[in-house]
């Protein structure tokens, strides 16, 4: 019987991209030789590299490898050598049109922290602790995308604007995307707005509330203005389950979260909504430590968890989460992560301890 293949496109990007894909791509391949599939690999530049080499951060023939793959996974974009660019030739730029044209327009950003991180948390241990939340953020709307936008002299002065903008369509898929996901975990939505202000925001409500009342009236859903849910992310993250949000909101909302357990380094990502799937580590480029080998692999490795289980390799996706947990357990951190009592790693070593996990899982 021919074995299933995965086409996935690799855009390993900048800074720590290459780096943290590398050690994705390892775990992808013992996850795949232990499972009975095939993934065959298309690298290609984005960000920085492709500005580099084709002097635009997305090229056209990247987005059609992209657009016609099954997956796609990202490293990280941007660093102090393309600051000076500006608007379509940033290297985010080419991360935005990305996740547009692939229909990404819901993010789902996992955030849990397991006992081993627990002290790792800027927050005390026992209000994190068992923290297990998922924030599905709009992507590809809101005031990232919204008309009129501008920058123009008025008098003697400037004034600048962006608009925050969604429309019923738009704001209907990404709760059904959070409804689903809560009917999964433990059937509980927090949707987050300014409804008490932004004209938008109360749309956003309304909406929310209709796509509950009308076909997941089984789910619990809270609504919550967007100041109070910061405050009790940090005051008691365990109350939440999956917290659906804009653009805006989530962006900042999910980086909040991210110091739930210590780093950065920890969270994955996944963009959905279109055919292809996008996988990427929730961190930058971060380039005060790239190519030194310190950079923490787990977030890129969870994303290509996150990527098996889109695939409907839940099995594998297993693998990799449980050898996530058993490297944290047996006390490996790399730099971000490592306190008294820890042994630090590098990042191919804790690649390499989690692959120790995966492969106990898997032959077990
Ligand atoms: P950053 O996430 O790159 O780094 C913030 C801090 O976290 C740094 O101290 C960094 O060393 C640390 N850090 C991040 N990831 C880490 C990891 N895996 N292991 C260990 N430590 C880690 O954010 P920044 O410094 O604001 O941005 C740096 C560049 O990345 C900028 O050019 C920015 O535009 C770009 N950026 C890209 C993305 C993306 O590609 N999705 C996201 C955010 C920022």
């Amino acid at each position: 019987m021919n074995k299933k293949t995965y086409n996935i496109v690799l855009l390993p990007g900048d800074g720590i991209g290459p780096d943290v894909t590398r050690e994705a791509v390892a775990v992808l391949d013992l996850a795949a030789s232990h499972s009975g599939f095939v993934l065959n690999y298309d690298e290609q530049p984005v960000g920085g590299a492709a500005i580099d080499q084709q002097n635009n951060p997305l090229p056209d023939a990247v987005l059609e490898r992209c657009t016609g793959a099954d997956s796609v996974l990202l490293g990280a974009v941007g660093g102090p050598k393309w600051d000076h660019l500006t608007g379509a030739m940033r290297p985010e730029s080419g991360l935005l049109k990305l996740r547009k044209a692939l229909g990404a327009f819901a993010n789902l950003r996992p955030v849990s922290v397991p006992d081993s991180l627990a002290d790792a948390s800027p927050l005390r241990a026992d209000a994190v602790r068992g923290t297990d939340l998922l924030v599905v953020r709009e992507l590809t709307g809101g005031i990232y995308f919204g008309e009129p936008r501008g920058r123009e002299p008025e008098g003697d002065h400037e004034k600048a604007y962006n608009t925050m903008v969604y429309t019923t369509p738009e704001i209907d898929r990404v709760a059904r995307v959070a409804f689903d996901w809560a009917g999964k975990r433990r059937r509980s939505v927090t949707s987050v707005d300014k409804a008490n202000v932004l004209v938008v925001s109360q749309l956003w409500r309304d909406v929310v509330q209709h796509v509950h009342d009308k076909d997941f009236s089984n789910i619990a859903l809270q609504h919550m203005y967007v100041d109070n849910a910061a405050m009790q992310l940090v005051l008691n993250p365990r109350q939440f389950d999956v917290i659906v949000t804009g653009n805006l909101f989530g962006d900042i909302l999910s980086d909040a979260a991210a110091t739930l357990g210590g780093s950065l380094g920890l969270l994955p990502s996944a963009s959905v909504g279109g055919k292809v799937g996008l996988f990427e580590p929730v961190h930058g480029s971060a380039p005060d430590i790239a190519g030194q080998d310190k950079a923490n692999p787990v977030a890129a490795i969870l994303s290509v968890g996150m990527m098996l289980d889109f695939l409907g390799e839940e099995k594998a996706a297993e693998a990799v989460r449980h050898g996530v947990h058993e490297a944290l357990d047996a006390g490996a951190r790399t730099a971000d992560l490592c306190r008294e009592g820890h042994r630090r790693v590098s990042t191919s070593e804790m690649s390499q301890e989690i692959q120790r996990g995966m492969t106990a899982f898997m032959k077990g």
